[in-house]
């Protein structure tokens, strides 16, 4: 079920869960700022989630609400995702949904970062 972005942050949401290791992931990048893992239903050859280690509901939320520290380490550490794993060239795709129409179903900002393959067009239609 897709959230409504204005809600207020969920502590029991389940990347918070894998942010406190209470439910398991495989690490695949981790910093003072992010935290990386796989999607558990991956969407393409290389899907991996890229999350901010602070409680930030959405893109919406993180961009109103979080220092301009956190930002840029987020946004570095998403850089450096897409570097460890060789994608800058042939290139990858990023992706954020934000609330019901973005079609945002866990309530913690994630960064989707596809790669390994061509990604085909930006939407369905
Ligand atoms: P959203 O629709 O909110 O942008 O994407 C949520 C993503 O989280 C989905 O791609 C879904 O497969 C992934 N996901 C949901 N639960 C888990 C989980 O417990 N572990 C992992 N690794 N991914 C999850």
């Amino acid at each position: 079920m897709p959230i409504d972005a204005t809600q207020p942050y969920d502590d029991q949401n389940i990347f918070a869960k894998i942010l406190r290791g209470e439910i398991p992931s495989t690490k695949l990048y981790e910093d003072e700022w992010a935290y990386a893992f796989p999607d558990i239903n991956p969407q393409a050859e290389l899907h991996v989630l890229v999350i901010p280690k602070g409680a930030y509901v959405s893109w919406d939320d993180f961009s109103a609400r979080a220092s301009d520290e956190e930002i840029a380490g987020f946004i570095r550490a998403v850089g450096a995702v897409a570097r460890q794993h060789d994608l800058v060239e042939p290139g990858y795709r990023l992706l954020a949904n934000i609330g019901s129409h973005g079609g945002q179903e866990v309530p913690h900002l994630h960064v989707h970062l596809f790669g390994k393959q061509p990604l085909g067009p930006m939407i369905a239609r």
